[in-house]
């Protein structure tokens, strides 16, 4: 199906926020931990897996608004490990997070960014407040976008100043040259930052691809050769049943 992008203009004092919500997080490092999670709405790129990319319905929420939400839900299923930032972009909107996360941080909140890692000048502007960084790299043969190779390095080597993992989607469509870029990219800048595969949800199905398991397991062979901790987790949060 053709997304097509969404013209955006974001504004400093209000952002279009999607979800608020307490769940455990179902992706990456952090699998399993309790977050909060702020979801805001629109992205710069259109992934063809996205169930994320343009939700209808969003709130126009101020700092304060946002705010008062987040303690009301940090009150009633907290505590919460982390704050999570998450999309759509969250980089869309760096005006507003630069008046949002001193303040979650005031509440002693600790912040989870999870983004597409290609926005590298409005990671610039906001990388001093964030505590774990969850940094995509998108490869075509799976997005049906274009490589982002250079802005993931660029991106790559800002976000490594806090504590970051990449996250790749993989498919069966994965094409080993793109595969085999990524891990040269993250080699070069540090073979220590870890490195997760999370094979394709079908966003109708809610299932994984078959004989998906087998080609993964190759991948993370050809990955352990370039980078010292690799792991393939599959989005658990949907096994779970859960947000
Ligand atoms: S970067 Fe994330 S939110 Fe944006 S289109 Fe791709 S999967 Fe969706």
């Amino acid at each position: 199906m053709l997304k097509i992008k969404s013209p955006f203009k974001p504004k400093s004092d209000l952002a279009q926020i999607s979800e608020v919500f307490s769940s455990i997080q179902g992706e990456g490092l952090c699998v399993g931990e309790k977050h909060l999670f702020v979801r805001f709405r629109s992205c710069n790129i259109a992934c063809s897996y996205c169930d994320e990319y343009d939700k209808v319905y969003f709130e126009d929420l101020s700092v304060i608004q946002l705010m008062t939400s987040i303690q009301s839900l940090d009150k009633e299923k907290g505590p919460h490990d982390y704050v999570s930032l998450t999309g759509g972009e969250p980089l869309l909107y760096t005006s507003y997070l630069k008046n949002l996360i001193p303040e979650l941080k005031r509440e002693g909140h600790s912040i989870y960014l999870e983004t597409g890692g290609i926005l590298y000048h409005q990671l610039e502007e906001v990388v001093a407040f964030c505590d774990f960084i969850s940094m995509d790299m998108k490869l075509p043969s799976v997005t049906g976008e274009k490589d982002f190779f250079k802005e993931h390095e660029a991106f790559l080597k800002i976000a490594k100043q806090k504590q970051v993992f990449v996250k790749i989607v993989l498919s069966k469509q994965t094409k080993l040259e793109e595969f085999l870029k990524a891990l040269d990219v993250i080699s070069r800048i540090d073979k220590t930052i870890p490195l997760v595969l999370q094979p394709v949800t079908d966003i109708k199905t809610q299932e994984l691809e078959p004989g998906i398991g087998e080609y993964l397991s190759s991948l993370v062979s050809v990955a352990k050769r370039y980078l010292v901790t690799v792991k393939a987790i599959p989005q658990t949060h949907k096994w779970m049943n859960i947000q």
